[in-house]
């Protein structure tokens, strides 16, 4: 997942369970890591516009199901079909540089989410072969592709916490590169604390420190993947109507949610839609409960009720 994770479980954690978790996770990555040629998501995006549509794991389809989901219903401001703008842009590789507008221009029809064709599998109750289907995948165009780095640390720590509660771990803190965890309870049974970053000074003093109950915490902001050209600031989160990183005033979006699929794909997606499309937006209708902690460029914090 091109990132840190690491897990504590506390008095729970036996070398065997640690193993497991880590065999999870690997097993995740051979699904979802874009640079293995071998995996499902580069096998999709390499079929772009030939016609052919890949099997893919129960795994991938999950996913891919709630991305879609999303994307449909916010009129794809998260957007899983992203991966050419992402690639243009090269933020986080040493070539990342501004493009010219030609060019994005030509890339923006190929990131197009309607053009992403799931047919889920149908479970068939007698089929044991078909256990780990999930489904065909298509992109439509040749030159599109899948980028599901918004959402694939979400599912990965929601699947760490099923194998925690399946092995009766009492309390246990994940983090996933930035998508925390907080499993169970503290022994003193005091609420979790968890800061959340001032923007300013990512490694300095955190701007909040929340007080939560098991849930899954995560944060999109503008200082943890960009670069610089000309004295400006480009950042990761794309806004695939222009194809340009968003530029809404959000310096970084925190979610609050039970679980962390949803609060991954909810911090890009919030953060991309701006505060007044948040706040008309009827959210309850597609997700589970969550909360929301906005922090402006200049400073100010914006809350969900709480
Ligand atoms: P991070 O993965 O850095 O913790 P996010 O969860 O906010 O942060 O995901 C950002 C990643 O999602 C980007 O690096 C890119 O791969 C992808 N992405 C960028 N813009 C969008 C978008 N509009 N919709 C969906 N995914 C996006
Ligand atoms: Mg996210």
């Amino acid at each position: 997942m091109n990132t840190v994770c690491s897990i504590n479980l506390y008095e729970d954690g036996t070398e065997k369970l640690y193993e497991k978790l880590c065999e999870r996770l690997q097993e995740l990555e051979l699904i979802f890591d874009v640079n293995n040629s071998e995996s499902e998501i580069s096998k999709v995006n390499a079929a772009a516009g030939t016609g052919n549509a890949i099997s893919v794991s129960r795994d991938f389809a999950n996913v891919l199901e709630i991305a879609l989901k999303v994307a449909e219903e916010t009129d794809g401001a998260f957007n899983p079909s992203c991966g050419p703008l992402v690639k243009l842009w090269g933020i986080n590789t040493d070539h990342a540089k501004v493009p010219a507008d030609e060019e994005l221009e030509k890339i923006l029809p190929l990131c197009d989410y309607r053009n992403v064709i799931f047919t889920p599998a149908t479970n068939s109750p007698s089929g044991l072969e078909n256990k780990s289907a999930g489904g065909e995948v298509s992109l439509s165009l040749s030159g599109m592709s899948l980028d599901l780095g918004g959402i694939v640390k979400g599912y990965a720590a929601d699947e760490l916490v099923s194998i925690l509660k399946a092995n009766n771990v009492k309390r246990a803190i994940l983090d996933l590169g930035g998508n925390i965890y907080v499993y169970g309870q503290k022994k003193d049974k005091s609420p979790w604390k968890v800061g959340v970053k001032n923007p300013d000074n990512p490694t300095g003093e955190p701007k909040l420190v929340l007080e939560c109950s098991e849930s899954s915490i995560v944060t999109s902001g503008v200082y943890e993947r960009f670069f610089e050209q000309d004295g400006k600031h480009y950042h990761h989160i794309i806004d695939c109507k222009t194809g340009r990183p968003v530029e809404n005033g959000i310096a970084s979006l925190t979610i609050i949610c039970g679980s962390s699929l949803w609060a991954d794909v909810l911090s890009t997606t919030l953060f991309v839609m701006g505060e007044e499309k948040i706040e008309k937006m009827d959210f309850e209708r597609f997700t589970p409960e969550f909360e929301y902690i906005i922090i402006m460029n200049d400073g100010e914090i914006i809350r969900s009720r709480f």
